[in-house]
């Protein structure tokens, strides 16, 4: 599982910068470039609700990540492998706005 930092702090699971889902998918099964790729996990935060997967209510730094950026060195078999990813999106209001910066092409 890679470690994961997050700036897409507007995303309900964003926990100062680290994620609070427990696993996350990127997308991005034609990417050749970053910015093709996006975290299909994303939802915008709607006031101060709140969701959270992680035990002690923080975010992970560790999580599961499937992955369809199938171009993507670090992809294997769907599943991330990368030791640490980062995830963009400080202005993000959907998913599209968010990209796997760690992204590799082959
Ligand atoms: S580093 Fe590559 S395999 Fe891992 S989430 Fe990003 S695009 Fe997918």
């Amino acid at each position: 599982m890679p470690a994961l930092v997050c700036t897409a702090k507007t995303c309900i699971y964003n926990k100062n910068e680290l994620c609070s889902k427990g696993d996350i998918k990127v997308e991005g099964n034609t990417a050749r470039t970053k910015d093709e790729t996006c975290c299909s996990s994303f939802q915008e935060r709607a006031g101060e609700s709140m969701s959270n997967s992680c035990a002690d209510g923080s975010g992970c730094t560790n999580i599961s990540v499937s992955c369809s950026a199938c171009e993507c060195k670090y992809n294997e078999e769907m599943q991330c492998h990368a030791g640490s990813i980062d995830i963009s999106g400080s202005k993000a209001c959907c998913c599209e706005d968010t990209c796997c910066s760690t992204f590799s092409c082959h």
